[in-house]
């Protein structure tokens, strides 16, 4: 039932509509619990709820898991960008504080501005992780909206394929603002063991309950989520100033890059320095991920 998967995609996550809506009963915190009830108890703000200056507050609904499965060396790592599929339908992305709160244009008029930051991210890490030698790449499902999740090209489909293979599937994705919004971390994929990169993604970004919500679709095939923070305030406004947007786009990446790194090596304290990068192509600003082929439009390509 496309319309059915649809509404419940995580891509709800980020529109902030129904993010105070918290039914999932027995959901533990750092610090407490959600009584059955469904309402968070005074006493659970979650130990974990520290403002990063780069990325804001974590996510002020904690988890307690930890991911100990050791990862080969040679892991692949799959980048996607959250809501790429699914552009002017339920579940497209927040639109952010400066487009909802401040009457901002969006970054780019075809997509909600949480994609467009979604993308550059995704790119960004792809283009840093491969300088640092990790087996990294990007997937990018070539078209904005596509009406069935079960689509073999959506991010959905491609996560349930790869992570099947053993790929680590990591979808980059900014939160609502709020009070919808939760905060900065990490949603682990649910298919398999909690592995030492989510830990060492969530060390690096905050970790959300590993049932957040009741289990979203996409950690369900397989993707682990992350939340870079709440698509508002400072980090919203570095990301929009022209003069601090690549550093701000450069320094988010590098801190998954890294995170990633010493998910995969972790007997090795620091990755090592980057390669130069290598300019080619028509334009060097934004490198394209390379991306996975997907045989529903090879011939289309
Ligand atoms: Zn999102």
């Amino acid at each position: 039932m496309p319309l059915r998967n649809r509404l419940s995609r995580q891509r709800a996550l980020c529109t902030g509509a129904a993010a105070l809506t918290i039914l999932t009963a027995g959901l533990t915190t750092a610090a407490g619990l959600i009584t059955p009830a469904g309402l968070i108890t005074a006493a659970a703000v979650p130990s974990q709820a520290e403002t990063d200056p780069l990325t804001g507050p974590r996510t002020r609904l904690a988890g307690v898991w930890v991911g100990t499965e050791e990862v080969p060396k040679d892991l692949q790592i799959l980048v996607l960008a959250g809501h790429a599929d699914s552009q002017r339908m339920a579940g497209s992305g927040t639109s952010g504080a400066a487009v909802d709160l401040q009457g901002a244009a969006p970054m780019d008029h075809r997509m909600r501005d949480e994609l467009f930051w979604n993308q550059k991210i995704r790119d960004a890490v792809v283009n840093q992780g491969q300088r640092r030698g990790l087996k990294i790449r990007g997937y990018d499902p070539g078209q904005l909206s596509i009406a069935r999740a079960s689509d073999p090209r959506t991010n959905w489909s491609v996560a349930r394929r790869q992570s099947a293979l053993g790929d680590y599937v990591l979808e980059i994705h900014f939160d609502a603002y709020r009070p919808h919004g939760y905060g900065s971390g990490v949603i682990p994929a649910l298919n398999r063991k909690l592995n030492r990169v989510d830990e060492s993604l969530a060390n690096a970004f905050g970790r959300f309950p590993r049932l957040f919500r009741g289990g979203l679709g996409g950690p369900r095939r397989g993707l682990s989520i992350l939340e870079i923070g709440m698509l508002e305030g400072t980090l919203e406004a570095r990301l929009r100033d022209p003069s601090t947007r690549e550093a701000t786009i450069e320094a988010i990446a590098e801190r998954i890059v890294k995170a990633l790194w010493r998910g995969v090596r972790p007997e090795r304290a620091k990755p090592p320095k980057p390669q130069p990068m290598i300019k080619s192509g028509p334009d060097p600003e934004s490198p394209k991920p390379r991306t996975l082929p997907h045989p529903a439009t090879a011939e289309q390509d």
